[in-house]
């Protein structure tokens, strides 16, 4: 249950949860705002007009400044309402494409719920879904990976890196081992726009997923990369008009599209110095974190992962009780948003190693684009009184 509060309340403060949402650039608003303005009416999809061809070339434009920032070419561009989306038409879609031939779909244990969801419910349809282990750091296990991958497998789907320890799997090398057997890959890229430059054609990816709220873009579209070639093999999950190669119908929300092209644009032009401030200021929190609370541990990888992601161990018994202490002046979680409500401990953290007691017991940080120095330094002095606090007052966990 969201705590009840006054919605018109500026919620001034440090935000430090980037992996759940990051704010909308202002030049991402201001970019949007003209296709809300009554004089930009217009489906881009009516043919027959000038106002719909106007917010076609929008999106057109759109869709081009995406697969600039992903390394491919603007017809391989599939806009989506967001991730979960372009996750369950690439899964769903390509299972059933393939199922005359193939059986079995792989994924590993640490993917996000909208990727397991979809991999899972194939099993009601008569596939075999694998959820294979991952490593202490969150590491694909290539040993058990390639005893799996057989000629059965239609698809294989991991993320390029993981929303709750930011770990960057190797996507080139799992591509290779792939297409060596003819299975095609996808890659859950949600988070993966802000962590590093991708090249995903060169790399042979066949499928990724993206997400526009999480590169500083608004909430409610996203995409999903197709190669050439792999869209014959999707059947599609929605039916409707011809849009999108009839395998995603329905109207395009043109002011979306428009502000998720401009922040790929963005981040095409800054991404790069952008990672390694982020990195920087991470590495401090890290450090800072780890000398200030005594039995305080890093979960997942120290250098390859995502470079605005910390997810930290502490010495307390329920974090939930440390963030909630941090209201309403520092805004990080327990873990992924979409299971915040859940009383459930992290499957990601258990899949890494973790018992149920020290998966709780952690918290995930995530920097970007307008986090400062000072916030960084500020919210260890914070996160120390809150821990003493709940030393001297434990509080009841809120189930
Ligand atoms: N995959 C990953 C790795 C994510 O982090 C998220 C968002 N938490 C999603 C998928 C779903 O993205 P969206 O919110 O765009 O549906």
């Amino acid at each position: 249950m969201t705590p009840a509060m006054n919605p018109s309340a500026d919620p001034a403060g440090i935000y430090l949860d980037y992996q759940a949402s990051t704010p909308v650039d202002p030049k991402v608003v201001e970019s949007m705002l003209r296709w809300w303005r009554p004089s930009a009416v217009g489906n881009p999809h009516s043919h027959e007009h000038v106002h719909g061809w106007r917010a076609a070339q929008a999106v057109d434009t759109a869709r081009g400044q995406v697969a600039d920032l992903i390394g491919s070419d603007a017809q391989d561009i599939i806009f989506t309402s967001g991730a979960t989306e372009s996750n369950n038409l690439a899964i769903l879609g390509v299972v059933r494409g393939r199922a005359a031939e193939r059986r079995t779909v792989i994924t590993l244990a640490s993917e996000h719920s909208s990727v397991l969801g979809p991999a899972f419910a194939l099993r009601e349809e008569g596939f075999r879904c694998i959820a294979l282990p991952v490593d202490s750091e969150g590491f694909i296990r290539r040993d058990a990976f390639l005893e799996t991958l057989t000629e059965d497998v239609s698809l294989v789907s991991v993320a390029a890196a993981n929303n709750e320890i930011g770990t960057l799997q190797d996507l080139p090398w799992i591509a290779d081992q792939c297409h060596a057997l003819g299975v095609l890959l996808h890659a859950d890229g949600a988070q993966a726009l802000t962590a590093k430059r991708l090249s995903l054609s060169a790399w042979g990816v066949d499928l990724a997923s993206l997400s526009a709220h999480k590169s500083y873009g608004p909430q409610g579209v996203g995409a999903l990369f197709v190669a050439p070639g792999v869209a014959r093999e999707i059947h599609p999950i929605c039916f409707g008009g011809g849009q999108q190669l009839s395998l995603r119908p329905g109207t395009l929300p043109t002011a979306l599209c428009v502000g998720f092209g401009e922040a790929c644009a963005i981040l095409s032009a800054v991404g790069a110095a952008e990672r390694e401030r982020t990195q920087l200021l991470r590495d401090q929190l890290i450090d800072r974190l780890l000398s200030a609370i005594a039995g305080a541990t890093l979960n997942g990888s120290r250098t390859i992962r995502h470079p605005g992601n910390i997810n930290m161990q502490l010495p307390c018994d329920d974090a939930r009780d440390v963030i909630q202490r941090l209201q309403p002046r520092v805004a990080l979680s327990s873990g992924s948003a979409c299971h915040s409500g859940s009383d459930q401990p992290s499957h990601v953290l258990k899949a890494i190693g973790l018992t149920s007691t020290e998966a709780r017991s952690s918290i995930r940080l995530g920097l970007g684009r307008f986090t400062t120095h000072n916030e960084v330094a500020g919210v260890v002095d914070d996160v120390v009184k809150a821990l003493v606090e709940i030393d001297r007052h434990p509080v009841a966990s809120q189930a």
